[in-house]
């Protein structure tokens, strides 16, 4: 376990030249109340994560107001009030702390200072500080390895001079990802040797990254917990999580791990969000190699692909936890009802018979399948976008991969097995 340090001489959380730590650990400038129903819940994003916790957060009689950049976020379709505008916008923050009670966010990359302005006048759940650190890989990284939780070799690297001395053989082969701002392996790039290092950092951007080593992953699974103001925690059940091309292709739960490794995840889940004062639903994603070693990947301020499966096959789901979290009402059971196999359904799916898009046959797909289909309302399909998602559920993880495996063969998906390591 490395992790290089760096000067610590700006905490502007804009920054990576830092160390950031939360500031209000364990206070909130808000009183911890629960709000009535009818009150007002605002979400920062209205993507599909969006608009999946203002469902969760309607159902239990809250109305949500929302502002996303994008004039066709899905949210749009459900949310009580909409701004499309800029996160940082003055009037746009102004308008919804008179309205709303209490906020939370769909994903992390919302603008500090939007976030800071918002919790000013509103509980903000999570704090604004824990958001920040799960915006920088630099960030969560150290905050990890900080609070003596395994996470792989890794160096930081802000520019051309820190890569022109010798690098550390170990790193190599190695993935050299962008500090900020990557998601769905978006913002990465493969060395194979030191001397392909300039290259990449040009490649990505001459921005500020991280280089690591690249693990020989015999499976990847993640940790879903929420922790509310009171300082209780649930945990979900472990999902075992497939990758196609850098991007979550398959989630399965219960992940098909030893009792040893599940415990190990989930007690570093709990250490991450108690030492940070975690207010919220959190998603860690950890990497286990060869040996059964584990190690922290990164984490998630927010509900996660990987947690979709908890709408149908859990007591709570994530949204609807984080709806609870944010309105201050008491945790929800996180109890697994049943196993489950969720499968994304990316804009690949529309473009199998060349670059004109076209709908997949969902008839196909849905006839006689006890799956739960989620299309995010997405205006255009484009390839590697994530649109929709199908979870199957089943008396036994056996029985879910099958079905899995069945529609698979309908979407003209690859057959499970041979994606699995
Ligand atoms: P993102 O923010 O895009 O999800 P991740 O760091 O989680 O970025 O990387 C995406 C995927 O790429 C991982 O889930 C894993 O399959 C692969 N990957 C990333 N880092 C490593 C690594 N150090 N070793 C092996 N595989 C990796
Ligand atoms: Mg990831």
């Amino acid at each position: 376990m490395t992790s290089i340090p760096f000067p610590a001489t700006d905490t502007n959380p804009g920054t990576d030249n830092g160390f950031y730590e939360p500031l209000d650990a364990e206070t909130e400038p808000h009183p911890a109340v629960s709000l009535s129903p009818g009150s007002w819940l605002a979400v920062l994003g209205g993507g599909q994560l969006g608009t999946m916790f203002c469902r969760a957060a309607q159902r239990l009689g809250y109305r949500v107001a929302a502002i996303d950049p994008h004039p066709d976020a899905p949210i749009a379709a459900v949310a009580d009030m909409l701004w499309t505008a800029p996160y940082q916008d003055a009037e746009t923050l102004q308008a919804l702390s008179e309205l709303a009670q209490a906020a939370t966010v769909e994903f992390e990359n919302v603008p500090y200072t939007a976030l800071v302005h918002l919790a000013t006048h509103m509980p903000l759940r999570p704090a604004a500080d824990s958001i920040a650190i799960a915006q920088s890989r630099i960030q969560e990284k150290t905050f990890f390895a900080r609070h003596g939780l395994p996470v792989g070799h890794f160096v930081v690297l802000h520019d051309s001079s820190d890569f022109s001395s010798p690098m550390p053989q170990y790193l190599f082969p190695g993935i050299l990802k962008t500090a900020r701002l990557g998601y769905d392996g978006k913002g990465q790039c493969a060395v194979a040797a030191p001397d392909q290092v300039a290259d990449a950092f040009q490649k990505l951007g001459n921005v500020t990254c991280v280089l690591e080593q690249k693990l020989n992953l015999a499976r990847e699974i993640s940790v879903l917990i929420a922790r509310d103001t009171h300082g209780n925690i649930t945990l979900w059940p472990v999902a075992e999580n497939i990758h196609r091309n850098g991007i979550l292709d398959v989630t399965l739960v219960p992940a098909r791990i030893s009792e040893s490794i599940a415990q190990n995840a989930c007690e570093y889940a709990r250490r991450v969000v108690e030492n940070m004062g975690y207010r919220g639903v959190l998603c860690i994603e950890f990497f286990i190699d060869a040996e059964d070693n584990i190690y922290l990947n990164e984490m998630a301020p927010r509900p996660h692909n990987s947690g979709h499966h908890t709408i149908e096959s859990c007591v709570t789901s994530q949204f609807e936890q984080q709806a609870r979290i944010t309105a201050g009402l008491p945790l929800g059971d996180p109890a697994q009802k049943t196993p489950a196999v969720m499968i994304n359904l990316l804009g690949d799916l529309w473009f199998l018979d060349g670059d004109t898009p076209r709908e997949p046959d969902w008839n196909a797909l849905l006839a006689g399948s006890n799956a739960h289909l989620h299309l995010y309302g997405k205006k255009e399909a484009r390839r590697n976008r994530k649109m929709g998602h199908i979870t199957c559920c089943a008396e036994t993880l056996d029985d879910a991969l099958q079905t899995a495996q069945r529609l698979r063969k309908a979407l003209r998906l690859p057959e499970l097995d041979n994606l699995h390591p």
